[in-house]
């Protein structure tokens, strides 16, 4: 089956022996209990990070809708599995949680998703984080070393990083990869060697703002363990939840396209725009391995930041200024959202760490939606003489 067509039909094999044409929703907390040797069996099994059983048990244990929403994701990631959480940071805490199994430390690029920052740093989940540069993974690796977690296209600087090159120096530990910003439409990790494939479903997979969800997709072995994990924390995605995000898969190519053609012309207008001082897109030459965009990545995406002139006032003067673009955090909505990492996203990590990674007072991220190309720059045009 190809991409496109998988999108459409992925997780939805058996509704035509079911007799119905759109994705069934269960909604039950717990399940009868005909036969108590099955019940047992079952719970066992899925205890133990079974992807199914006999009998489901009780809903923190396996859902069926979820489930369908999960085998659809695994399809166009091409992987065996995949596990899916109420939010991508309970997908990010179990990824944490469940390398610990194999050591205690993670070795991560910055920059990451502002809370992935900050829970590594934090303590909480009982894991200590080195930030390493992308050439000194190979060096850095110990017998303590759990994990390896990147982000790419990166936020909000979109950086890219070399998938390959990271699987490669990770040697047998296995490298998480938080693919948000560019959905299974513009590139697949696991195909480059990645364990584990992240998204925070929240944004272009549930794509129309109104879903909180995330998603692990990797082999069954690391699938068992996510299981347990979620079983035993109870990060669940609510069965209506996947319900949004399977019914939203097969628009995702076309809006991810759409989104992303707009965004080459708004990069490419704002660049030479004399109130810009740079703009940061993989679709221009202007972020870290953005040869990239060509090899491991089918585009450069939907998502760009760049700077002011005059700083933070002149960043809050555009936002004030904005008509049709919404000022929010989050991206990969149908419609177009801005907004200032400094102040909000990444918020959470420290001022010397923000310059570092390209955030700057003028700095602003805009996730470029599926309106028209010309409404938008004509908002952004009027916002920037304001
Ligand atoms: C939003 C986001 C997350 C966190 O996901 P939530 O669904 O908000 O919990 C993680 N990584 C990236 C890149 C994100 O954009």
């Amino acid at each position: 089956m190809q991409f496109a067509t998988a999108l459409v039909h992925a997780g939805r094999e058996d509704l035509h022996r079911l007799g119905v044409h759109a994705l069934p929703i269960d909604l039950s907390t717990t399940y009868p209990v005909a036969d108590l040797d099955i019940g047992t069996q079952s719970f066992d099994a899925l205890v133990g990070g079974a992807a199914a059983a006999e009998n489901p048990i009780y809903a923190r244990l396996f859902n069926p809708t979820v489930a369908r929403f999960e085998q659809a994701i695994a399809a166009l990631e091409t992987t065996e599995a995949a596990v899916a959480f109420g939010s991508g940071m309970a997908a990010v805490s179990a990824c944490l949680l469940a390398a610990r199994q194999r050591g205690e430390e993670v070795l991560a690029v910055r920059p990451l998703y502002g809370t992935s920052d900050h829970l590594l740093r934090s303590g909480l989940l009982g894991v200590r984080v080195r930030f390493v540069d992308v050439e000194q993974i190979a060096a850095s690796i110990t017998p303590d070393t759990g994990l390896v977690f990147i982000e790419t296209p990166a936020n909000p600087n979109l950086d890219l990083i070399d998938i390959a090159d990271v699987v490669r120096q990770a040697g047998d530990v296995p490298v998480l990869v938080d693919s948000t910003f560019a959905t299974p439409v513009l590139q697949q990790p696991a195909t480059l060697g990645a364990a584990l494939v992240l998204h925070s479903a929240t944004k272009f997979l549930g794509g129309h703002g109104d879903v909180i969800a995330g998603v692990v997709c990797c082999n069954e072995a690391h699938a068992a363990t996510l299981r347990q994990v979620r079983a035993a924390t109870g990060g669940l995605l609510h069965p209506l939840a996947a319900y949004l995000l399977h019914r939203g898969l097969p628009t995702l190519q076309l809006r991810v396209e759409r989104a992303q053609a707009n965004a080459q012309v708004l990069a490419q207008r704002l660049q030479s725009h004399a109130r810009i001082e740079r703009v940061m897109y993989p679709g221009l030459d202007t972020v870290k391995n953005s040869h990239l965009r060509h090899t491991q990545m089918r585009g450069p995406g939907s998502l760009m930041s760049f700077d002011v002139h005059g700083g933070y006032e002149a960043a809050v003067q555009v936002l004030k200024s904005l008509h049709l673009m919404t000022v929010a955090v989050s991206l990969g909505s149908v419609d177009t959202l801005i907004q200032h990492p400094a102040g909000l996203t990444h918020r959470v990590v420290a001022t010397g760490d923000l310059a570092l990674m390209g955030i700057g007072p003028g700095t602003l991220r805009l996730s470029v939606g599926i309106e028209d190309a010309d409404d938008l720059w004509a908002d952004l045009c009027q916002a920037l003489h304001a």
